[in-house]
Order: C-alpha cells, then structure tokens, then sequence
C-alpha cells in the first residue's frame, strides 16, 4: 500500500487528490464501511467502467488528478487526529481533498482541518439522515453526530441537507439550533435550485441514494434520491467545490456490486467537477 504521506511531495497546488479513510469505529449498527476505499478503487480499475466524467474529463490522463492512497489510522480516538493532521498538511500544499469513508464520523476530523483555513464553508450534504444528534447512544462521536460537533465548532458558514428522510424531534431542534437548512425528501424536486456559493465541501452519503440504487450502506432507508439525481445535483454545483466527501458505502451489504459501482461514479464525477470549478493552473 503507498504510503500518502510519502507521496505528498509530488503534489502541487490545485491537484485534486483522493485519501481513504478507512475507519468505521464510529458506525452504530454495523461495520463495514472502513474496507469501502480499496472496494471503490477496484471497480475504478477493474475495467468494466472508464475514468471519464460524464463532461469528458479522463482522470487517468488528467495531471490535475492524483491518488494517495489509503491512510493507515490507529485504533480509537487517535485516529481522528491522525485524520485531521493529514487533511491539513495537504490544504497547506493547496490541494482539494476527496476523502473516502469510512463512516460518515470522519467528517469531523476533516472539516476541523478546513476549518484551519476556510471561515465561510458552505457545506453541501447529501444524507438520508441528518446526523445531528448531541450523542447518540453515549458516544458524541457517532457517525450520527457529525454535524452537530462541525456546527458547534462554527466549521461552516452554511450547512444545506438534502434527502433527509429521519428527521426526529430532537433532530430537528438541533438543526432550529444550528440554523441548517433542511431541504428533506418531502420537501426536494429534481428541479430545486441551490444557491451555493463557494468555496463549497460535499460531503455525500451513500445512503441518500434510495436502497434500490445502494443497497451496500449500513442503514437501509427507502424513498431516497436515485443516482441520477445525485449526479444531477454535483455536476449542477457551480461554486468551486474545495473538498469532499464519499462515506457510509458498506462492501459488506453490496452482494451484486452496484454501490461500488455507484460510488466510482460519485468519485469521477466530483472529481471533474473540483477540476471543472477550480481556477488554477497546474506548475511545470
Ligand atoms: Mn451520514
Ligand atoms: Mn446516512
């Protein structure tokens, strides 16, 4: 396995790199997720599909695109730091990160490290849950918590959900609380317009897809969106995307394949779309 923090080197400013992060100690239900990076990898290079993004961009010819790898985390809480010093060091040689989950807890530790540097994130994040709780089941770690610690931190100037389909009361105070902007399932149509403004992080869980689409996530939750829509919404995201974020694909539950399928898709398209949104030019 390449090391990332070896190959940090070769990077240069406006690269779009991908890091897993396989770590799911934070799931609830089940685990799973943490051997979701290696999966996603396999089906980019498996041949059944290209790395051309529906727009045209090849990720394989495309220098602006690099793969470090997969982080090698410890055990129990260190992890998160070991997290958030890796995200950092890369936002301090100017890079846009796709991480790859893990479980959605991850999310944590990466926008403590772009909070570092972005004051005004507009995070968009595509969920069946809002992951909002204060705690759930004792832990405020939880990967049903994320967003409540990023919001209790100040790590976004916006944080917009769509496809949220388990709102509960004590959910739904904490995002009164946080001032969240809640476009749930009832409430979405394919053609809602997002306001975004950049600098934008998606961070996309693949439970948002309806299970039909995703049956590989932990926490089944029907009546969602469908992959096209999702792929709608990213490629529709015209603000300059700094960072994001693919979690919660479980390899375990996703007997016929598909949701890595799906996810590979997620990680071409977002990707072209960093390198579509973002203005640099490369050094040489
Ligand atoms: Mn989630
Ligand atoms: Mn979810």
């Amino acid at each position: 396995m390449k090391n990332p923090i070896e190959s940090f080197d070769r990077l240069q400013p406006g690269m779009v790199t991908i890091l897993g992060v396989p770590y799911d100690e934070n799931s609830s239900f089940m685990k799973g997720p943490a051997s979701a990076p290696p999966r996603i990898r396999e089906v980019l290079n498996s041949g059944s599909i290209n790395l051309c993004s529906e727009s045209g961009i090849d990720l394989g010819a495309e220098l602006r695109f690099h793969d470090l790898g997969d982080l090698n985390l410890s055990i129990g809480a260190a992890a998160f730091e070991q997290i958030e010093k890796a995200i950092t060091d890369l936002l301090e040689r100017k890079v846009i990160v796709l991480s790859l989950g893990g479980d959605h807890a991850i999310t944590y530790p990466i926008l403590k490290a772009y909070g570092k540097k972005y004051d005004k994130l507009s995070i968009l994040h595509l969920d069946a849950h809002p992951d909002l709780y204060d705690e759930f089941e004792g832990n405020r770690y939880s990967h049903a918590c994320p967003f409540a610690r990023i919001m209790e931190d100040n790590l976004a100037g916006r944080l917009v959900q769509i496809g949220i389909r388990t709102m509960n009361p004590h959910q739904h105070t904490q995002a009164e609380r946080f001032g969240v902007e809640v476009i749930d399932m009832q409430k979405w149509r394919p053609d809602t317009v997002l306001d975004l403004t950049g600098p934008v992080y998606l961070s996309l869980d693949m439970d948002v897809l309806d299970p039909a689409f995703a049956p590989g996530v932990s926490h089944h939750e029907p009546g969602g969106l469908s992959t096209r829509d999702v792929l709608n919404i990213i490629q529709g995201i015209n603000a300059p995307i700094v960072g994001a974020d693919i979690v919660e694909f479980n390899p375990k539950r996703d007997s016929s394949g598909i949701t890595a399928i799906a996810a590979a898709k997620f990680l071409k398209e977002i990707a072209a779309r960093m390198v579509e949104t973002g203005n640099w030019k490369l050094e040489t």
